[in-house]
C-alpha cells in the first residue's frame, strides 16, 4: 500500500482514512453505513458476497484457468431506484425544488421540480407497462439530451426494465449492434435531432438499426424536432409542426408516439420494490481499445456508491471541526448537509449516454436531490461561448466536463474566455474520460476558477460505476490561503492528478506479477478492494468479463483496470493512459498522456495524440500527431521535429523525444472524445485499422493517412 501514514487516523490534513486501508471488515461496514443514505423496503442479510475467481484447470499452456467471479451487495435487500431519485424529495416536501433545467441547442428552455419529474416518471412507468414492458425486459433509449430520456430511464427503473442508453450520434449500425446484443424488446428514439445548429433525421436510422435479427416489439418516438418553440424549423428543414405532416418514416403496429403513450397515462405509479442485485442497466465501454464490452450493473450497489460518491466529489457533505480548528467536509458522513443540496446547481456536460452521465447526471444529483442542467447540444453552437452563457443563465455551481472539451475551448479562446461572461457561480470544477494535461487543467481553474475553487480529477471507468479515485474538494490543495493554521503542511497543487481512492475502495499500483512497483515507477492500475458500484459481468459473455478483468490475478481478486499508473513520493496516483498505449523505449516505459501533456504546453501545439511505433534498434520509438496553430503552420517539417524535439527534451528528457512528428488536421476521437491512439500506430504502420464504430470522425482517418503519406 503506498504510503500509509497519509491515510492514518492521526494525519491533520486527511482526518478521515481510507476505510478500505484500515481493513476489509471496515470497508465493507463503511458501505454499509452509506447504504443508509437510500430508502430500502426491507434490509439486507448480506452486506457483500464476493466469490473470487478459482483455479478450475488449465489452458493448453499449463496456465491456470479461472471460474467467473460473482460480485453481489445487499443481497436481501430491497429498494425502488427510482422512488430514491425522485419521490422521497416530494414526500419530503422538496416537490417545489428544480431537479432539471433542460435548454435545447435551439434555445427552448424547460424546468421541472421533483413534482413534475415524479408524475412524468410514473406516467411513463404506466405507459411502459400499458406496451407490456416488464421487470427484466431491456430497452434501449437512442435519444438525445433532452428530459424525456432521464424520464423514460427512470420510468424502467421504476419497473425494473434493464435500460441501455446508446449515443444519440451513433450510427444505425452501432445502435443495431446494441440492439441485437441487448435483445431489446422496445428502442425509443425521435423523429429527429438538432445536431450543430441542424435538425438531422433520426427515425430511418433506428428502424435501420431494427432490419436485422432482433427482438423489438415496438419502436416508441419521442417528437423532438417538431416541437412547438423549436426554432431551427424554418422552411426547408424535415418535419413540420403538424404532427401529421411529419416524414417520419413508420411502421404501423410496431411504432408509437411518445406522446400518444403518455397522453392517457395516469400520473400516479406505485413503486414496486425489487432486490438489490436486479440488473439496472447495460453500459456499453466507449470503445478505445476494441468491440465495446456490455457491462451490466445493478440497482443496490450502484446507487449506494453513486450518491455516496455524487456527494463525497461534488462537495455535498457537512462540514466538521477537523481538530484543528478548521472546517472540513466529513468524508465518512451518511448524510448531506441540506444547504449545500439546496444551493448545489449541478453541470454534467456529457451525452446521457456515456457512464458519466448516468452517475453524476442522472443518478447521482437526483438521489442526492439537488438542482442540475441539462444541455441538449454542442458546446460550440451556435458560438463557441455557449457553456459560459448556459453557466450563467442557470447559476451553475459544479462544472463537471472531460478534457477534449477543455482543449477545444483552449483553441477557441486562445486570449482567455471574454469578460462578458458572468461565471461567478462556480464553486468546484471537475473532468472526467483521459487523464487532464496540465496546461487544460490550469487554464480552466484560472478562466472559470478563479484560480481558486476545487478541481475534482475523477478517475474511473464503465466497470467501476462510479467514481474510484479523485482529489476531495476539500483537499488542501485547494483550500484557500489562510485556511489552515500556521505551520500545518501544504501538499502543492497536483494538475493531473487523481490522487487517491475514496473510502471503501483500494487502488494499487502493481506490476503485471502482482508486485507493487515503487514511487514515480510506470505500473498497472488495480483495484484490489472493490466498493458496491464494480459490474456484475458483461452482458452475454461472462467469460469476457472474467479475461479482461480478472483473470490477470486470478484467485487474489483484484480488479485489472486497464490503465497504466503511477505514484508520487507522496503516494498520490497519476494516471498515465491505457496499458495498450504505453511506450516502451529502449526499456523505459513513457506514458502517451505525459508526453502529449508535454507537447501542448508549446505554445504552437492545439492537441498532440502519441503512439508507439516499432522500432529495430529501441523496441518502441514515439510517433506523435500533433494539431498545430497557425504559428506551427508556418514551419517546415524539419523545424517543427526540431523544435518539439528540444521542447520535448526540456519537459521530460531525451528518451521522450518523438522519432516522428507528423502536423494532422485532426485527431481520431470516440464519440466521447478520447483519442484512439492504436489508430494513429495503424496508419503509421500500414497495417489493417481496427474497430472503428466508436470514432465521431472517421474523416480524420484519410487526412491523417495524407499527412503521413506526405512525409515519406
Ligand atoms: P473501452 O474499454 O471499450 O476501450 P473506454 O475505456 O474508453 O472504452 P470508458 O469506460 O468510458 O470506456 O472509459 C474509462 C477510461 O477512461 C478509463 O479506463 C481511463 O482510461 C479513462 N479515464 C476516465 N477518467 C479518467 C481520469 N480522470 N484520468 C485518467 N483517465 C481517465
Ligand atoms: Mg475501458
Amino acid at each position: 500500500m503506498t504510503s500509509p501514514a497519509r491515510h492514518s487516523f492521526s494525519d491533520p490534513l486527511n482526518p478521515t482514512p481510507n476505510p478500505a486501508l484500515v481493513s476489509d471488515d471496515d470497508r465493507v461496514a463503511f458501505w454499509a453505513r452509506q447504504a443508509g443514505r437510500l430508502d430500502w423496503a426491507e434490509p439486507w442479510h448480506t452486506t457483500h458476497r464476493f466469490d473470487r475467481p478459482r483455479i478450475i484447470g488449465q489452458d493448453d499452456d499449463g496456465n491456470p484457468t479461472y471460474s467467473v467471479p460473482e460480485i453481489a451487495w445487499f443481497e436481501g435487500g430491497k429498494l425502488n431506484v427510482a422512488y430514491n431519485c425522485v419521490d422521497r424529495h416530494v414526500e419530503a416536501g422538496r416537490g417545489n425544488h428544480v431537479a432539471l433545467y433542460f435548454e435545447g441547442e435551439p434555445g427552448d428552455q424547460l424546468v421541472y421540480t421533483y413534482a413534475d419529474l415524479q408524475r412524468e416518471v410514473s406516467r411513463a412507468a404506466n405507459a411502459l407497462l400499458g406496451l407490456g414492458v416488464g421487470k427484466g425486459d431491456r430497452v434501449v433509449i437512442y435519444l438525445p439530451v433532452i428530459p424525456e430520456t432521464v424520464i423514460i430511464t427512470l420510468a424502467c427503473a421504476r419497473i425494473g426494465a434493464v435500460h441501455s442508453l446508446v449515443f444519440g450520434g451513433f450510427s444505425a449500425e452501432a445502435l443495431k449492434f446494441r440492439v441485437e446484443d441487448t435483445g431489446a424488446k422496445v428502442l425509443v428514439t425521435t423523429d429527429g435531432q438538432n445536431r450543430r445548429g441542424k435538425v438531422v433525421p433520426v427515425k430511418a436510422d433506428a428502424d435501420e438499426a431494427c432490419t436485422g435479427e432482433n427482438r423489438i416489439e415496438h419502436v416508441i418516438v419521442v417528437r423532438r424536432t417538431s416541437r412547438p418553440g423549436n426554432k431551427q424549423l424554418a422552411a426547408g428543414t424535415r418535419g413540420s409542426r403538424s404532427n401529421d405532416e411529419l416524414e417520419v418514416p413508420w411502421t404501423p403496429g410496431r411504432d408509437v408516439w411518445w406522446h400518444d403513450l403518455v397522453k392517457d397515462a395516469s400520473p400516479v405509479h406505485e413503486p414496486e420494490s425489487f432486490d438489490a442485485e436486479t440488473p439496472l442497466f447495460i453500459i456499453y465501454t466507449s470503445g478505445t481499445t476494441g468491440r465495446p464490452k456490455g457491462l451490466v450493473h445493478t440497482m443496490g450497489g450502484y446507487l449506494v456508491q453513486t450518491a455516496y460518491t455524487h456527494a463525497l466529489l461534488f462537495d455535498l457533505l457537512p462540514d466538521v471541526e477537523d481538530g484543528n480548528g478548521t472546517l472540513r467536509p466529513d468524508e465518512l458522513s451518511t448524510v448531506n448537509d441540506p444547504a449545500k443540496v439546496d444551493s448545489t446547481v449541478h453541470w454534467c456536460t456529457a451525452d446521457l449516454a456515456w457512464v458519466t452521465a448516468h452517475t453524476y447526471e442522472i443518478y447521482g444529483p437526483l438521489v442526492n436531490g439537488v438542482s442540475e442542467v441539462i444541455y441538449e447540444g454542442t458546446p460550440n453552437t451556435p458560438h463557441p461561448g455557449r457553456h459560459f452563457e448556459v453557466i450563467e443563465r442557470y447559476g451553475v455551481t459544479n462544472y463537471y466536463t472531460a478534457p477534449t472539451l477543455i482543449r477545444s475551448l483552449m483553441g477557441a479562446f486562445p486570449h482567455g474566455i471574454p469578460q462578458i461572461y458572468n461565471l461567478s457561480s462556480i464553486r468546484l470544477l471537475g473532468s472526467v474520460g483521459e487523464s487532464i494535461n496540465p496546461e487544460a487543467w490550469r487554464w480552466l481553474r484560472h478562466q472559470i476558477g478563479r484560480d481558486e475553487v476545487p478541481f475534482v480529477d475523477t478517475w474511473w471507468q464503465s466497470e467501476t460505476g462510479s467514481c474510484v479515485a479523485s482529489p476531495r474538494p476539500h483537499d488542501p490543495q485547494f483550500a484557500p490561503a489562510g485556511t489552515f493554521a500556521a505551520g500545518t503542511p501544504r501538499t502543492t497543487v497536483k494538475p493531473g492528478c487523481a490522487t487517491r481512492a475514496i473510502p471503501g475502495v483500494s487502488v494499487r499500483v502493481l506490476d503485471e506479477a502482482g508486485r507493487e512497483v515503487g514511487p514515480d515507477q510506470q505500473g498497472l492500475a488495480v483495484v484490489d478492494a472493490i466498493g458496491p458500484s464494480m459490474a456484475r459481468t458483461v452482458w452475454g459473455d461472462p467469460q469476457r468479463y472474467l479475461n479482461s478483468y480478472w483473470a490477470q490475478y486470478g484467485e487474489r481478486g483484484w480488479f485489472l483496470a486497464g490503465d497504466g499508473a503511477r505514484t508520487d513520493a507522496e503516494g498520490d496516483l497519476y494516471i498515465l493512459g491505457r496499458v495498450d498505449d504505453v511506450i516502451n523505449v529502449s526499456g523505459h516505459r513513457l506514458s502517451t498522456i505525459e508526453i502529449e501533456s508535454a507537447l501542448v504546453t508549446h505554445p504552437f501545439v492545439v492537441e498532440a495524440g502519441t503512439t508507439p511505433v516499432e522500432d529495430p534498434l529501441t523496441g518502441h520509438a514515439v510517433l506523435a500527431c500533433v494539431v498545430l496553430n497557425d504559428d506551427g503552420l508556418a514551419l517546415t517539417e524539419t523545424e517543427l521535429h526540431a523544435e518539439l524535439c528540444a521542447h520535448v527534451t526540456r519537459e521530460i528528457g531525451p528518451i521522450a523525444k518523438p522519432r516522428e512528428v507528423v502536423a494532422v488536421p485532426d485527431l481520431p476521437k470516440t464519440r466521447s472524445g478520447k483519442i484512439t491512439r492504436r489508430l494513429l500506430a495503424q496508419l503509421y504502420e500500414g497495417k489493417p485499422l481496427g474497430d472503428r464504430s466508436s470514432l465521431q470522425n472517421e474523416e480524420a482517418l484519410d487526412a491523417i493517412a495524407r499527412a503521413m503519406a506526405d512525409r515519406r
